[in-house]
């Protein structure tokens, strides 16, 4: 099977297998008339099972032709303008372009012996986004798999700067509304049970400072170490920020690690309207960015970024087979010594093909074109009678939930709501979110598709509230 080996020999092999993989998707794009086909795991667990591993097809026609039946048919498209549930985003041409080429040189930015070019690509996006969040001259930072990774490293760098001789006397502090993987973070760097210390939000889901900075008091009190601050710019649910500033004023007051886990915001730092929402941002110890949620960047793509370079030693070890120590003198870049990954991909390609294309400028635009549709799908919201809205948003997310007219028992609106977004993703028609607040269910547009509309979320609104209605009155005849 050497002629399926990517080499001088087989350029032309790879160029007709590429090329008619990307004319079977460029074709779907034509032609997918709704984000979801509505397919249950039930329908399409026996095709994936049918496949049998072992007889390989022989030919790219067939493989392809197979795909066509087994994903391609029935993947959820989030480039369609009725896809508003997640924080995934459409991806640009040029970043898609970007993983096609790195995939098929597929270097490896651990070392320089494994990417050379590519490492250096690496660094001046890492000093390009530093810049941008203005951490000033000592900056550095690493690409990662994704924000998770990003905040669990950020953590780590904490958990050692803080020094302590007790890590169960460790303390983090992050809203209520903070992203999960602070928790994990904590499990996985073996804190305690009790290490995430969980502050309250105010009616804008922004952390309340005057509660973090009681908090940092009773910490000091009981003899506990501060480790870490954690703000949210940019909550998964509401797109809330905290405030940036207050809290860097406590966290120097407290001697703590700031982090700030911009996963969702970072797409600001490239807007040409709205870069002042992060403002404080440049305080930070450390920043959790990725591109692949508001930059428009294919899956994965993100940074960590640090003020201080050095505070990335905790993250380094030397081993003769990879990186010897030696290197460090032979001033030989080896991105491994920052990174918690070992093999890693060349992600940062992407990015840099997208600013080289479309520049910052571009790409921010199409955020902050989301964040004008949210406002306008806020208004709407607002305005309809049918439904309430949780907070006016300053990205790009709506928190929403359907009130039916005659209907009182609030968990009979759960049901109504949680079976509207079932019966939704099951016609394929339009994909939302749901999430609780207040222990209800509600509902959640993220919009990061500059093609959506004002209209297409009116219509969503028009099929969510059918759904309920449906639901409710399937239940009052039943109960008749
Ligand atoms: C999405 C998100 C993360 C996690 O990022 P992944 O790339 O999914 O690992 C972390 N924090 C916030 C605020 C997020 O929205």
């Amino acid at each position: 099977m050497r002629s399926q080996l990517l080499n001088d020999g087989t350029a032309e092999v790879y160029r007709r297998a590429v090329t008619e993989g990307v004319e079977r998707v460029a074709n779907r794009f034509a032609t997918t008339r709704r984000p979801f086909t509505g397919i249950t795991p039930e329908e399409l667990a026996p095709e994936i099972s049918a496949v049998d591993l072992d007889r390989p097809l022989g030919d790219t026609s067939s493989a392809l032709d197979e795909l066509e039946q087994i994903y391609l048919r029935d993947a959820v498209y989030f480039h369609h303008p009725r896809y508003l549930a997640h924080l995934n985003c459409p991806v640009v041409i040029p970043a898609v372009l970007g993983e096609a080429v790195l995939a098929a040189v597929n270097s490896s930015l651990d070392t320089w012996d494994q990417s050379a070019g590519g490492t250096l690509i690496e660094r001046r996006l890492i000093d390009w986004t530093a810049g941008r969040i203005g951490l000033g001259g000592a900056a550095d930072g690493v690409f990662t798999s994704g924000g998770s990774q990003s905040n669990l490293q950020a953590l780590l760098l904490a958990r050692e700067e803080a020094r302590a001789a007790d890590p169960g006397r460790l303390r983090i502090f992050a809203s209520e509304c903070s992203h999960f993987s602070v928790q994990k973070s904590a499990k996985l760097l073996g804190l305690g049970p009790d290490a995430v210390v969980s502050v309250p939000v105010d009616r804008d889901k922004r952390m309340q400072t005057v509660l973090l900075a009681a908090e940092l008091e009773l910490c000091a009190r009981e003899g506990l170490v501060p480790m870490a601050i954690v703000a949210t710019a940019g909550t998964t649910d509401f797109g809330s920020i905290d405030p940036l500033e207050e809290i860097a004023e406590l966290a120097e007051r407290h001697g703590t690690w700031m982090h700030v886990d911009a996963a969702y915001g970072c797409g600001l730092l490239a807007s040409p309207a709205r870069r002042h929402l992060l403002d404080g941002i440049e305080r930070a110890d450390s920043v959790t960015v990725d591109y692949h949620k508001s930059f428009f960047q294919p899956v994965s793509s993100s940074a960590l970024l640090v003020r201080d370079s050095a505070t990335l030693r905790h993250a380094t070890y030397y081993a003769d087979y990879l990186n010897p120590r030696r290197t460090v003198e032979e001033k030989i870049p080896n991105q491994v010594d920052k990174s918690l990954q070992t093999t890693r991909r060349f992600d940062a390609l992407k990015l840099w093909l997208t600013l080289r294309v479309m520049g910052a400028d571009g790409v921010g635009g199409l955020f902050d074109e989301v964040c004008d549709l949210a406002a306008e799908g806020w208004e709407l919201l607002a305005a309809d009678p049918r439904y309430d809205v949780v907070v006016r948003p300053s990205l790009s997310t709506l928190v929403y939930r359907y009130i039916p007219e005659a209907v009182t028992d609030p968990a009979e609106i759960d049901r109504a709501n949680l079976y509207a977004r079932k019966a939704l993703f099951a016609s394929g028609e339009a994909v939302v979110a749901g999430t609780k607040v207040g222990g209800r269910q509600y509902l959640k547009f993220t919009l990061l598709n500059p093609e959506t509309t004002v209209s297409d979320i009116a219509a969503v609104l028009d099929l969510i509230a059918g759904h309920a209605e449906q639901y409710l009155g399937e239940n009052r005849l039943v109960s008749a």
